[in-house]
């Protein structure tokens, strides 16, 4: 068994055979029954399979950590920059510890990222074998990783870990007994599946069609329209919408984001965020007892200086 040593932490890597899952007999997945998988950003996995059902896996809180990774190391090195050694200097045991600090905090990162998108697959594959899905259409974007992008949308594709997307994927369709093919896809988000003329792409997260009026969830037209680049019959399924449609998220354990939102990571807020219920949600707004005084308050004064004015008028007169 290979042993390793990465920032502080032994590891061993375990090769062991695992038998494909056995089904019941006529509840398997099957491979006549294709969905389309879309690679993204926003969402690592959206799937659209057969009878208008779709998956959506959000990436938020993936984002969110290395959001956060990179403004805390951006900080540390900032704070540490006077201590860096000078061109054949060695450096300080301050210097060193700081390093140090930084392959801990850089590994943990990357374990956290690497478990989230696992959980990603893990999901995929679950629905797709609830929903007996023999085959997996997945669309290939590595094509576009080479295309210079500026250093923000650069950091943003290397932090997508597209080939540990697909792998994962891979790995675990391979052991639940379902085929995946990588496909072609170009094309697939600026395409309209139902009359197949091409788009404008859209900005946000919505997709319509101005040919034919089609409407539905960007990353799961562009999986729609991968669905059919399958081995199959090359039938473009529907897009899914409304019920026929799964949410599910990616990295549960992720800092910051379950029980509270906020990630423990950040220092508290100097003064406590004012208690508002979220936009819909809870009962109507009463008016702020604060307001009200303040308003009471403003009355009295204003009574008090008309008395007072009337006072100094009766005085004088
Ligand atoms: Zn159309």
């Amino acid at each position: 068994m290979p042993v390793g040593y990465d920032a502080g932490r032994l590891y061993a890597d375990a090769i062991v055979e695992v038998p494909v899952t056995v089904y019941p007999p006529g509840q398997g997945p099957d491979p006549d029954r294709t969905a389309g998988i879309d690679l993204g950003i926003i969402h690592p996995y959206a799937a659209a399979g057969p009878e208008g059902q779709g998956l959506l896996v959000s990436g938020r809180a993936i984002r969110a950590e290395c959001r956060q990774h990179l403004r805390d190391r951006k900080g540390r090195s900032r704070a540490a920059a006077g201590r860096a050694p000078k061109p054949g200097e060695r450096g300080s045991r301050r210097w060193r510890k700081h390093r140090r600090r930084e392959r801990k905090t850089g590994a943990r990162h990357a374990r956290r990222v690497r478990q989230a998108l696992h959980e990603a697959a893990k999901e995929v594959i679950s629905w797709a074998v609830a929903n007996r899905i023999g085959t997996l259409a997945v669309g290939d974007p590595r094509g576009v990783l080479h295309l210079k992008a500026g250093r923000r949308h650069s950091q943003r594709t290397r932090d997508w870990r597209i080939g540990h997307l697909i792998r994962a994927l891979s790995d675990k369709a391979e052991a639940a007994g379902i085929t995946v093919h990588l496909a072609d896809e170009r094309g697939t988000s600026s395409t309209c599946p139902q009359c197949a003329r091409r788009v404008p792409k859209p900005a946000g997260r919505n997709f319509t069609c101005p040919h034919c009026g089609l409407a539905g969830h960007r990353d799961l037209v562009a999986a729609a329209s991968i669905a059919a680049r399958g081995p199959g019959s090359g039938i473009i399924p529907a897009v899914p919408h409304g019920p026929g449609i799964t949410h599910r998220r990616a990295g549960a354990h992720l800092p910051g984001v379950h029980p509270a939102r906020r990630d423990p990571r950040r220092r508290p807020p100097s003064r406590p965020a004012p208690r508002r219920h979220l936009a819909g949600t809870g009962p109507p707004p009463t008016p702020p007892h604060s307001g009200t005084r303040e308003v009471a308050r403003g009355n009295a004064r204003n009574t008090q200086a008309r008395d007072n004015t009337s006072r100094t008028y009766e005085l004088v007169h």
